[in-house]
């Protein structure tokens, strides 16, 4: 008998008409003879609404404190959709993640799943019964609550299905697969109907929130078959969503450029004036690693007259600690001139297996940005994608243009 995991996030379990629709369409599949698994999430804008409640007390909540709040979002969700099942004439019932021993390391807001205990879910399967599990959440070895980072639901959902050995892992969101962009940007975007594992890793490391990123490592570990789907659609209408791919075969359209990726959460941070040495890279980077703080892009400019700037970006919600770090390290480590540092800027990136085989995609995307007077404030190349480091305000319009400019509305041509 086929296993499904299937996912619902927020905004499909966003009130109690859609618990029941979410029910109705498990329901369906129940009958047509699969065994299921069902995570969920909290009610959409729950998890921002816990997480607000804490921050009324404290500027700087402790992050153990945190989870346990955080994590009973998807408490309520999972009882909701359990009952809404029994209603149907289901045998259903619900785990916390704790429960079923999602077990995960004690990085409290973004642990990482260790191991999962699945036997009493396969007892529960054999029996007939729906196994609904909350999604987001996990036990550390001292059984303190855990939750696994925002939009960490897919990752429970792709652990599962990866530690069950499921047929499928389908996530249902609110829209119906994965786009070229994210459709809320660039109303053209297109569905791609098949997208490829290393494509979706990248897409999601550069902020396509569709699927959280571990989930896509997970995915692609175990080799589930991950496909993302709406829960708006009609369950009759056979939507087959997207499915991300482990192989890339002749058969498969394939496109130079699969998507644009972007996210606001960026920072930039410029030392300026600082002595051009060996070891002056450790010497500013090497504390904000310490102190635990992710570097994304990194520049240096060519040095002059011994003195040399470099340039570097971190996640927006870091910035002013790092600036913090860098000011604490001024004079002691290395000197500068001075510090300067910039939060409202964005990232944009190309993503396509295509870059490989193609040349001059990056110079066409310089040419389309320059073409809307868009300074180009960083740049970063890897083999299937090209980011781009832009002021903020031109976001919507560079995406655009991008999107405009390589064609992502039509099908791909042949190559
Ligand atoms: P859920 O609550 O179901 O987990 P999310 O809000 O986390 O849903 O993710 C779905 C959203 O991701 C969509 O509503 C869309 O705005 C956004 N998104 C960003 N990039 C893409 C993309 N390339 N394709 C589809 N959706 C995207
Ligand atoms: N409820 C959590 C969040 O809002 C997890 C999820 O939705 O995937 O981030
Ligand atoms: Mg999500």
């Amino acid at each position: 008998m086929a296993l499904i995991v299937q996912k619902y996030g927020g905004t499909s379990v966003g009130s109690t008409e859609r618990i029941r629709s979410v029910a109705l369409r498990v329901a369906r599949f129940h009958r047509e003879g699969y065994q299921l698994v069902v995570v969920v999430s909290a009610m959409s804008g729950e998890t921002n609404r816990l997480l607000a409640l804490a921050k009324e007390l404290s500027a700087d909540p402790n992050p153990r404190e945190l989870d346990v709040i955080a994590a009973t979002g998807e408490q309520v969700t999972i009882g909701l959709l359990a009952i809404a099942l029994q209603e149907l004439g289901l045998k259903a019932k619900s785990y916390t993640g704790g429960q079923v021993h999602v077990l995960t390391d004690s990085a409290f807001t973004k642990a990482r799943i260790l191991d999962i205990e699945v036997a009493p879910l396969r007892k529960d399967l054999a029996k007939g019964m729906v196994v609904i599990v909350a999604g987001f959440q996990g036990v550390d070895n001292e059984g303190n609550i855990t939750t696994l980072g925002r939009g960490g639901s897919d990752t429970s959902a792709v652990a599962l299905a990866a530690a069950l050995g499921a047929d499928e892992c389908q996530i249902y969101t609110d829209v119906d697969g994965v786009y070229s962009t994210d459709p809320r940007v660039v109303p053209e975007a297109r569905r791609l109907e098949r997208v490829t594992f290393e494509e979706m890793l990248e897409m999601a490391s550069l902020g396509s929130k569709v699927l959280q990123l571990r989930s896509v490592e997970f995915a692609g570990k175990y080799k589930v078959k991950l496909r993302v789907l709406s829960s708006f659609d009609d369950p009759a209408s056979a939507a087959t969503g997207t499915l991300i791919t482990y192989e890339e075969d002749d058969t498969m359209e394939q496109a130079i450029i699969s998507g644009i990726a972007f996210t606001r959460d960026e920072a930039k941070i410029s030392v300026m004036g600082v002595e051009d040495r060996p070891g002056i890279a450790y010497a500013i980077l090497g504390p904000v690693a310490d102190a635990n703080i992710e570097v994304d892009i990194i520049v240096q400019n060519i040095g002059a007259s011994g003195r040399t700037d470099l340039s570097f970006t971190v996640n927006r919600s870091e910035y002013k600690k790092a600036l913090d770090v860098l000011a604490g390290e001024t004079g002691k480590g290395f000197t500068a001139r001075e510090i300067i540092g910039d939060n409202r800027i964005c990232k944009v990136s190309l993503v396509g297996i295509g870059m490989r085989s193609h040349v001059g995609i990056a110079a066409k995307m310089f040419k389309a940005l320059a073409d809307e007077g868009i300074n180009i404030q960083m740049i970063s190349t890897s083999e299937i994608k090209t980011s781009v480091v832009i002021d903020e305000k031109y976001l919507e319009l560079a995406v655009r243009q991008l999107h405009r400019v390589f064609e992502l509305d039509q099908q791909p041509h042949a190559v």
